[in-house]
């Protein structure tokens, strides 16, 4: 097969320890901490997990992170970042655990601004989740996703979120079975689960510091736009 323009990049994310994990799909899950979702005016207690995405080329190492274009209001948000091995639809949860490959904690960056316009009007959400360097992650450790520990965020040396894993609403394994009933899973496949209390803006220079249980931890520096 002749391409007519060069291929698209692979897109991959490091692993502890060496090797490259390919990214095949980044999935995210709204609201899965009680605390964060009531700092967004939600009720906690009625929700089944929901899910949005962004495109894969949208992972980004850590390191200097560009400051993006369109917004005055560049939201962080701590993740437990899933990555799976193994695909398959209508998982049962212990299904969808013995699946995982590795887990990495990862930042779901927001223009919250375009997020609450999106929100008034009925709009997608992508403009405000699915823009480039959205998704940066620390090195993946192969194993089981951590099911307690802390899951903090500094900015430049101050803790602005603070959570345990054990806090989430929905499990690792309870979100991935819910996911692969809306779509088929595959290896590749990377699941943000969401955000404890804290969120907030951030600006050109700030330092970020991104936590969970005893993952490989990230740090991210906001960058002027190149
Ligand atoms: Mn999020």
């Amino acid at each position: 097969m002749d391409l007519v323009i060069a291929a698209p990049a692979l897109v991959t994310a490091p692993v502890e320890g060496g090797g490259a994990f390919p990214v095949r799909r980044i999935y995210c899950v709204g609201r899965n901490y009680a605390d964060h979702a009531r700092e967004m005016g939600a009720d906690p207690t009625r929700e089944a997990p929901f899910f949005f995405s962004k495109p894969r080329d949208a992972l980004a190492p850590g390191g200097a992170s560009p400051y993006p274009p369109a917004t005055r209001d560049l939201h962080h948000e701590v993740e437990l970042v899933l990555a799976r091995g193994r695909g398959g639809s209508d998982l049962t949860p212990d299904d969808a655990a013995a699946g995982i490959w590795g887990a990495a904690v990862g930042i779901d960056f927001t223009r919250r601004d375009l997020q609450a316009e999106a929100k008034a009007k009925g709009r997608p959400w992508d403009t405000a989740k699915g823009f480039d360097a959205s998704a940066p992650i620390g090195l993946i450790r192969p194993g089981p996703a951590p099911q307690s520990g802390a899951i903090t965020l500094s900015v430049n040396g101050e803790v602005r979120q603070s959570g345990d894993l054990s806090d989430m609403i929905w499990s690792s394994a309870e979100i991935l079975s819910h996911l692969s009933a809306l779509f088929e899973l595959a290896p590749g496949d990377l699941v943000f689960t969401g955000t404890p209390a804290g969120v907030g803006a951030v600006s050109i220079g700030d330092t970020l510091d991104a936590c969970a249980g005893d993952l490989p931890g990230l740090k991210v520096t906001i960058a002027p736009r190149a």
